[in-house]
């Protein structure tokens, strides 16, 4: 079925990103479009996006009715992304801004208004062109509120058929604010209620999404489990457990024109299994540009990550210093977040040069580099909702060394020194020792069972992480809501 599909998300790779989101939303919209439905993505316009030659105004008079009576002029560009079309609303007050969510740390304190507005004027803009989707989906808290004003303010609109569907990128964030934001957005103060958007006494956008939208995904099978525990839910389990029978997990596939080694521009030289001559290039390249020792021998172990409790890399700071010094290894970390991570990643690259190159920041070439250019790959979640990194690190011939959690369960298989199977290294335990014995175990793979680490790369790189599978699921799910929807659910 060619469908038309509005995405309501923050984050739109290549235009915006702070994490997946930014990677999936971009990558599926482009599988669909591809596949012939009419795919749309709404999404903000921040001052950090590049402005291109391709963008064009497509509406400078877009009226968007918040609630309280306000109206505002808003306007929207357009730009190509494959098939698909990004739609970015320009609306400074909110969006000209240098951060999508925070700046220096501090999260924007109008955020809810800032994504309530998103939402709203996603729809205001369709009901104004005419463009009625048969599905919006909604990515993250931020879009929580589009299934709640079409069930309540646009029901009677145009708008009112269309099935929602509400994808969980992560769930630890929820969008929790005064109720006065739920009035802003135009939605009856009646939905300020337990089975709806209320949630200890404020405003959850994240809850407001859940209850209302027809179906729920979440972007791998373990973490579509996990959520439903006390454990993972981050109070929102019962609710899930509630929805289960609507809920699906859906591993992300990867966007393969971004991230290929074979033809990938930001890395050294491009490789492949038939010949991985190049790999060998871009850890000499990388080692040079991070400051590391020049050794093809020593294994270099790669991060790219945000620095938040979730990636559990406090582990790996804690333990860096002594596993250079007990192991002859080198650690490659890019990525930026809590202040004292940072600190403490920036004093360990002083303190054992050669050894460890931290480079705080986001810099997506420098992401490149360390998945083409590291051995191994860490990523030490306590909890990961799919995780992309440890794709492009197989994909990039890079071992993954994860916790077993979330979509790392899925993707990355235990390798076994009884028969050499498998293609990265899993532990349990969200601790330092087990983190610490992992790198051990890898590290000792490394130098005393080569054949292993090529035998594991080869798998690793012969997987199939394209959208392929995933695509179909998420066309069933379109399905499964939009017959959802006409039933009058
Ligand atoms: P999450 O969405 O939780 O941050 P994922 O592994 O799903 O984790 O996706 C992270 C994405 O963001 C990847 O594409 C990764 O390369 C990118 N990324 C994360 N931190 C940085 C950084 N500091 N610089 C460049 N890219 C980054």
């Amino acid at each position: 079925m060619k469908m038309k599909i509005l995405m309501i998300s923050p984050e739109c790779a290549p235009f915006s990103k702070a994490g997946g989101l930014g990677d999936m939303v971009s990558s599926i919209s482009k599988r669909f479009a591809e596949a012939g439905c009419d795919v749309k993505i709404f999404t903000p316009l921040y001052a950090s996006v590049k402005r291109s030659g391709g963008m064009k105004k497509q509406m400078d008079n877009l009226s968007v009715h918040m609630g309280l009576g306000l109206e505002y002029g808003a306007s929207v560009w357009s730009a190509p992304l494959g098939r698909a079309e990004a739609l970015l609303l320009e609306f400074n007050m909110y969006f000209d801004r240098p951060g999508i969510y925070n700046y220096n740390g501090a999260d924007y304190s109008d955020n809810g208004g800032r994504f309530a507005f998103m939402c709203r004027a996603a729809l205001d803009w369709c009901l104004q062109s005419g463009w009625i989707p048969d599905v919006v989906h909604c990515h993250d808290w931020t879009a929580g509120l589009a299934p709640v004003l079409l069930n309540t303010s646009l029901r009677n609109s145009p708008l009112g058929g269309c099935a929602s569907v509400f994808t969980i990128h992560n769930l630890q964030h929820q969008g929790i604010f005064d109720k006065g934001v739920l009035e802003y957005a135009g939605v009856p103060m009646s939905e300020f209620r337990s089975d709806s958007c209320e949630a200890y006494g404020s405003l959850n956008m994240m809850k407001g999404g859940l209850y209302n939208c027809t179906k729920i995904t979440t972007v791998s099978p373990t973490y579509a489990g996990e959520i439903r525990t006390p454990a993972y839910g981050c109070g929102l389990d019962g609710l899930l457990r509630f929805r289960g029978a609507d809920l699906v997990g859906i591993l992300n596939g990867v966007d393969s024109e971004a991230w290929n080694p074979e033809t990938d521009k930001l890395i050294a030289a491009n490789y492949s299994l038939a010949d991985m001559s190049g790999k060998a290039e871009c850890k000499k390249a990388l080692q040079k540009r991070m400051g590391l020792k020049a050794s093809p021998k020593i294994p270099v172990f790669g991060v790219v990550s945000r620095l938040y409790s979730q990636k559990g890399l406090d582990l790996l700071a804690r333990i860096a210093a002594e596993l250079v010094s007990h192991m002859d290894i080198q650690i490659a970390l890019l990525g930026s977040g809590e202040y004292w991570q940072e600190r403490a990643f920036s004093d360990l690259t002083a303190a054992y040069p050669g050894k460890i190159s931290a480079y705080i920041g986001f810099d997506n070439e420098l992401a490149h580099q360390i998945e083409a250019g590291s051995d191994f790959f860490l990523m030490p979640s306590r909890f990961e909702p799919c995780g992309l990194n440890q794709m492009y690190s197989m994909m990039y011939g890079s071992l993954p060394v994860v916790r077993s959690t979330g979509g790392l369960c899925d993707t990355v298989d235990q390798y076994s020194e009884a028969t050499g199977s498998g293609d990265g290294f899993r532990f349990s335990d969200p601790t330092c020792e087990a983190l610490y014995n992992t790198i051990g175990w890898a590290c000792s793979t490394w130098y005393d069972r080569p054949g292993d680490i090529e035998k594991m790369r080869r798998s690793g790189m012969s997987k199939d992480f394209s959208w392929g599978k995933s695509a179909e699921k998420y066309a069933l799910v379109y399905k499964w809501a939009v017959a959802a929807r006409s039933a009058g659910i």
